[in-house]
Order: structure tokens, then C-alpha cells, then sequence
């Protein structure tokens, strides 16, 4: 039989819409990629929308998923994102992520391709401190795989790249983030795009050289810009709100 949806929090689905349009307005997502939630009332599922562009996603695209298997619990004729398994599979392996995103946001694409880590020229990018694994899907699906996660054995071997770590590259696809709420992923994946800009810039003025946060820097940082995620947010809706 299968199970009925559970009612989510409103102000949850409405963080969730707000978190679609803000990473469209700043230039994470486009046409592609996505953004979920945990459900507030039963950890084990999750909130996405249904396959759509973020950027027009209202509250009644938001459909309700089972983590254990990545399919989707109310589709009511709706189809579901083609790459649901990585949100499903992060959400099985790490009970403290809250919240997903996966973008193709450009400027981080050259640091999934080139020996040259990810690392963190600022502050505000200083949750990339311990460092970024970069999942290569040859390891998984071969040499001939479409680059997308599309089943549940390459959701989870993305899933075991990512480790305990905030970020993940795929390599000559984009990337994921996870965080402990809406607004903290929103905030890592705007500053992972940001971060990655401003590095290679860095490192073209630098021949390839250039100073990053150490690990006690970034770890510092990481503790102040704790408390400033919310400004950002407030900031960030407002702006997509109006370019509706
Ligand atoms: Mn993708």
C-alpha cells in the first residue's frame, strides 16, 4: 500500500520556495538544478519540487519524496527530477543534513576537472575548509555514463565521496551542497560560486600562486559567519521577491 503524504510546516515549504528563487536570482542554478528540504514532521522523507525550472517554483510544485528509495510519495501526475537520488542518498547517509542543493553553477565546473582543489580565498567561503572531494562517476557508472545520477548505486557513491564534508564537486557535471537549514545551504551555495570565481581569478593574477585560508582560519570564520546566514537570506529574498 502506499503510504500518504504528511503535511509539512507551511513556513517550511515557503523557505523552500524561497530558497528556489533566490538561487535562480543569484546565478547558482538556471534552467537546471535543486533545492530540498528534510521534512520537518518525518525525517526519513524529503521536499523538491517537482521537474521544473527553480526560478518558477511555487508552493504547489513542492512534492514529498521517500528518502530510503528517492521516489516520490504524492506525484498526483507530476514528474519527478531525473537526479532525486542524490538528495535521498545524502539524506540517508547524513542524519545532520537539513537541506540540498545541486547546481551546475559554473565557476566551480574547472575545479571538478583539474588536480587544483577547491580551497577558500575568503571568509565567506570558509566552510570549504576541510577541504572538497571531487566525485568522479567513471569510479561508479563507467566510462560511458550521461554524467547524471540517476539511480540509487550512483546517488550513493556520490554520497560516500561527499564523506561528512559540506561541498562535493562532480566532475564535468557541478556540484553539491548540504547544510543544517534552507538558509545555510542557500548561503553555501551561493558562496561556493562566489569562492570559485574569485580563485581562479586569484590564481591567473598569480601565475597559479595565491594565499587561501588556512585551516584554523577557515574553521574561525566559519564560526562568525554562523551567526550573519540570516542577513544574507533576508537580503536575497527580497531581491528575487522583486525580480518576480
Ligand atoms: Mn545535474
Amino acid at each position: 500500500m502506499a503510504s500518504a503524504a504528511i503535511p509539512a510546516d507551511p513556513a517550511l515549504i515557503d523557505d523552500l520556495v524561497a530558497a528556489n528563487r533566490i538561487l535562480y536570482n543569484e546565478g547558482v542554478v538556471d534552467g537546471f538544478g535543486h533545492v530540498s528540504v528534510r521534512h520537518d514532521k518525518a525525517p526519513d522523507r524529503f521536499l523538491l519540487a517537482r521537474s521544473m525550472a527553480p526560478g518558477l517554483v511555487t508552493a504547489a510544485d513542492i512534492m514529498q519524496f521517500a528518502a530510503h528509495d528517492g521516489e516520490p510519495i504524492d506525484a498526483e501526475g507530476r514528474t519527478p527530477y531525473l537526479e532525486r537520488f542524490i538528495h535521498s542518498e545524502i539524506y540517508q547517509a547524513r542524519p545532520d543534513v537539513v537541506a540540498i542543493v545541486h547546481s551546475h553553477s559554473p565557476a566551480v565546473i574547472p575545479f571538478g576537472v583539474v588536480k587544483r582543489q577547491l580551497q577558500p580565498i575568503f571568509h565567506m567561503g570558509s566552510f570549504l575548509g576541510g577541504g572538497v572531494p571531487v566525485f568522479e562517476i567513471r569510479d561508479a557508472g563507467g566510462p560511458a555514463t550521461d554524467m547524471l545520477i540517476r539511480n540509487l548505486a550512483l546517488g550513493a557513491a556520490l554520497a560516500a565521496a561527499l564523506g561528512d564534508k559540506p561541498v562535493a564537486l562532480l566532475r564535468g557535471h557541478g556540484n553539491v551542497v548540504v547544510g543544517g537549514s534552507l538558509r545555510e545551504v542557500t548561503f553555501r551555495a551561493v558562496y561556493t560560486e562566489v569562492n570559485a570565481r574569485l580563485a581562479a581569478e586569484a590564481l591567473r593574477l598569480g601565475d597559479g600562486e595565491a594565499v587561501f585560508l588556512s585551516d584554523a582560519e577557515a574553521a574561525a570564520a566559519t564560526a562568525t559567519n554562523r551567526a550573519q546566514i540570516g542577513r544574507a537570506w533576508d537580503l536575497w529574498k527580497a531581491r528575487a521577491v522583486a525580480a518576480a
